[in-house]
């Protein structure tokens, strides 16, 4: 199994909600894909190699502190696109 960042799944869940939701982000893959670039640079990684390393990191990253940090660098990264989108 390569090293996976449990993370990604996370931040790329998150941003899919938020941008979403917010009727004055662009939406195109550009930024979307920055959002989510600009978020994961924020957050600690966890990357799992295992069946058990990744059930200790889903309950790690299932956390309600876990979810608000992702939440906020997210929200974060949404507007530092809209500030500078580079589309
Ligand atoms: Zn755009």
């Amino acid at each position: 199994m390569r090293p996976h960042n449990m993370v990604e799944d996370h931040v790329f869940e998150i941003a899919d909600r938020l941008t979403a939701a917010d009727a004055e982000f662009c939406g195109c893959m550009k930024c979307l894909t920055d959002v989510s670039a600009y978020a994961l640079s924020q957050v600690t990684p966890a990357y799992v190699t295992s069946d058990e390393g990744r059930n200790h990191a889903l309950a790690r990253l299932q956390s309600p502190e876990t979810t608000a940090e992702i939440t906020l660098r997210v929200t974060e990264a949404i507007a530092a696109v809209k500030s500078h989108p580079r589309h």
